[in-house]
């Protein structure tokens, strides 16, 4: 049923206006498509209240700057778009609000595109209280844009955009027609929400432009957005293009920076980026001609290298588009750095990147790091910035930039809540004393909840107790809710199928000599969507697992999984997983990542297979399985498979891990089966960071760490060996000795490294 509510506010209407502004509220899809055929300027299009599935969402018209064309929901929020949906804009002067698209995923390109092809792009449009919550095609590495701006004069505002899962930019501003350049575009006042660790290229929040139409200006204004936990990958922002300007963003614990990767004369200012001591937390990258970085403020920032607080990279000598042109005129003033690790200057010189940064500023910032470590970093000639006025504080400061002597002043809390010096002299010091933080509040729409922090073990704070007995772990398990605790009395637990986990879940046993966990199938639980696990306090004995291809005590299933993982064992016992060749305790299949996988504690005795197998995206694309493992204190006897086996292949360099820690483990007797094909007891493949440190081994296969691309950080120290060969070291794409650091690591049989 049509409902045609007629004319609703007197619209100035000139003679060249053909017809009065109407309302409609529509029902159903057919409703839509009639009445968006005859849409006109002053128009307004209400969907009704409800869910709209697989909907394709098509509004184009000429609106004008006094009457544009509306497409609404019938209240903000109650508009529900799911299943396969999306939404194009075409024309001019259309406004699109309070929609939500949630339990789905668009189908095509983007959920919602500036332009309805490529010959109608939309221009003086606006979508605005839009939410795009969790819409991530299933499969990780299918790849979309949430949003696609084209055109130009278009403005994106109090949206929310969180939890994409996919690859892909999650809003792309497209320079490739001439009209969509020097664009205009603002991007104000959105709320950018979590974004996991894709483990891939591809997972940055913003991207403006492509290395292709570099040259060209894009003139975009990103204002007074919040970037939070916004850290799918090394660039939260990639700037690819000309004349843009980022100005009083906040960015909570994201890991990653702004980037100038492209582009030249672009102006970073008056944002605010607080780390809150999160992991490879960065600020803002440096490179290309003409670059204005100036009263900003950060603090808390964990990164170092590309992603320093502030990097100013080397350039390519003519560099062509697609790799780092010079930097040169880079204005670099009245900046705030407090609590971070690194400011770096010369960054990636190598043979390629020759060229030094040349006619710069660097002038009153208020520079301090962490106390006992390196801080100000030169890695090249310097020479090109005039430094002056600075105010340099805790940390070690490199030797070319001697002139600024550590004597930073007291700092005191402003009104804002950022540091500042006490001082009244260095007034003129640092970030501007009025600069504004801009609250979750004050971004996305109103009538959105922001994602709180991600659930914990243990955090629903129920503890469920489960006796002994046929089917009854099975049954808690199906039954539990996130964060919830199963308390596993003593006694032996035959467990006949295998668990599927949606939820984060404890089973924590009465310990590891009176709980007992048998199990009938090739794996006692499945990881799925949402699934994460800990163990504790219990033994899992496979004795009575049958001879299967593949069996392992915790796999992922065979769909993508869009959500990381989590895995916990602390205070278990394994054994008997040798009904055959390759019984794993952990593996983690394609398309799936772990944020953290930690195994702590524990003991692992007659195992056929793996460890922990992140192994399986073999094809050389950058992908991986694990983010952060950590083998601690851990006790491996007659293992025939690598305690660890990690594969990152290709040379992509857009992730911050794998970043693998194996400590204080004793392993006998592992990785020397014939079908370890990787011929290590430890095998690490294009991990970025590993510290394998006070294991002792004895009659075990050597450990294996090949490098791929970057700077990886190896460090093999204070291991003791017996009867175990030394290290097989590989280097694929670094042309030198291998560059793991190796210390204080002794063989019995002397040799010692
Ligand atoms: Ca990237």
């Amino acid at each position: 049923m049509l409902t045609r509510l007629g004319l609703v506010t007197a619209v100035a209407c000139l003679a060249a206006c053909p017809a009065l502004a109407e309302q409609y509220l529509v029902h159903t899809q057919a409703e839509y498509s009639e009445i968006a055929r005859q849409v006109e300027a002053g128009d307004e299009i209400i969907l009704a209240n409800g869910e709209w599935r697989d909907f394709d969402l098509v509004i184009t018209g000429m609106g004008r700057e006094d009457a544009p064309i509306v497409l609404k929901a019938q209240e903000p929020g109650q508009v529900i778009l799911t299943g396969l949906s999306s939404l194009r804009l075409g024309g001019e002067y259309v406004t699109v609000s309070g929609l939500v698209f949630r339990d789905g995923f668009s189908p095509r390109g983007e959920v919602v595109s500036f332009r309805v092809s490529k010959h109608n792009q939309a221009s003086h449009s606006r979508v605005t209280q839009v939410v795009i919550d969790g819409f991530s095609k299933p499969d990780r590495y299918e790849s979309d844009y949430w949003v696609g701006i084209y055109g130009h004069d278009n403005w994106l505002d109090r949206n929310f955009l969180a939890n994409k899962t996919n690859k892909g930019v999650t809003l792309a501003v497209r320079l490739d027609t001439e009209e969509s350049r020097e664009n205009d575009h603002r991007i104000e006042y959105n709320y950018f929400g979590p974004r996991a660790v894709l483990g891939s290229n591809g997972g940055e929040t913003l991207r403006i432009g492509t290395s292709h139409y570099s040259m060209f200006n894009s003139n975009t204004v990103v204002a007074y957005n919040v970037f939070d936990r916004t850290g799918g990958e090394v660039e939260i922002i990639s700037s690819k293009s000309g004349g843009n300007v980022f100005r009083g963003n906040v960015f909570r614990a994201a890991r990653g920076t702004l980037t100038l990767r492209h582009g030249d004369n672009n102006v970073v200012e008056g944002n605010v980026f607080l780390g809150e001591g999160a992991d490879y937390t960065g600020g803002i990258r440096v490179i290309n001609r003409g670059q204005t970085v100036r009263g900003n403020y950060m603090e808390g920032l964990r990164g170092e290298a590309f992603s320093s607080a502030l990097a100013i990279m080397n350039g390519v000598p003519n560099s062509p588009v697609n790799r780092y042109v010079e930097v040169e005129g880079a204005r670099i003033e009245n900046n705030t750095i407090v609590d971070s690790r690194r400011v770096a200057f010369n960054v990636g010189a190598d043979e390629e990147r020759s060229a030094a940064p040349s006619s710069s500023t660097f002038k009153n910032n208020v520079l301090s790091g962490l106390e006992g470590e390196s801080f100000l970093e030169v890695y090249g000639d310097i020479s090109g910035i005039a430094m002056a006025g600075n105010q340099v504080g805790k940390g070690g400061v490199a030797a070319a930039l001697a002139e600024l002597n550590p004597s930073l002043p007291e700092l005191v809390r402003g009104e804002n809540g950022l540091l500042y010096p006490a001082d009244p002299e260095l007034s003129g010091v640092g970030a501007p004393r009025d600069l504004r933080v801009i609250g979750l509040d004050e971004v996305g729409p109103g009538w959105y909840p922001k994602p709180g922090a991600a659930t914990e073990f243990g955090s629903s704070g129920k503890v469920i107790e489960v006796e002994a007995g046929q089917g009854a772990l099975a049954q808690a398990v199906m039954a539990a809710e996130p964060g919830d605790v199963l308390k596993l009395a003593a006694g032996e637990y035959m467990v006949e199928r295998t668990l599927p986990l949606t939820t984060t879940l404890s089973i924590i046993g009465a310990g590891a000599d009176e709980t007992v966990v048998m199990f009938a199938r090739p794996s006692l639980v499945e990881l799925r969507e949402g699934g994460n696990l800990r163990l504790a306090g219990l033994t899992i004995d496979g004795a009575r697992a049958p001879d299967s291809v593949g069996n392992s005590v915790i796999r992922t299933g065979v769909y993508p999984i869009q959500s990381n993982l989590r895995v916990e064992l602390d205070e278990i016992a394994v054994r008997n997983l040798d009904v055959n060749k390759s019984f794993s305790v952990l593996t983690l299949g394609k398309s799936t990542l772990a944020d953290r996988v930690s195994i702590k504690n524990s003991a692992f005795q007659n195992i056929s297979g793996t460890i922990v197998s992140a192994a399986a995206e073999t094809e050389d694309y950058g992908q991986y399985n694990v983010e952060y493992l950590d083998i601690s204190n851990n006790a491996f006897a007659n293992v025939g498979g690598p305690i660890a086996s990690i594969y990152r292949g290709g040379r992509d360099e857009s992730t911050f891990g794998p970043n693998v820690t194996i400590t204080g483990n004793a392993l006998t007797n592992v990785g020397l089966a014939p079908t370890n094909g990787t011929g290590g007891s430890v095998n690490l493949h294009g991990v970025q960071i590993a510290a394998i440190e006070g294991n002792a081994v004895s009659g075990s296969a050597p450990f294996r760490v090949v490098h791929t691309v970057g700077t990886p950080k190896t460090r093999i120290a204070d291991n003791t060996f017996a009867a175990t060969g030394e290290f097989i070291l590989e280097e694929l794409v670094f042309d030198g000795e291998h560059r793991a650091v190796l210390s204080g690591n002794e063989f019995a049989d002397g040799g010692d490294k």
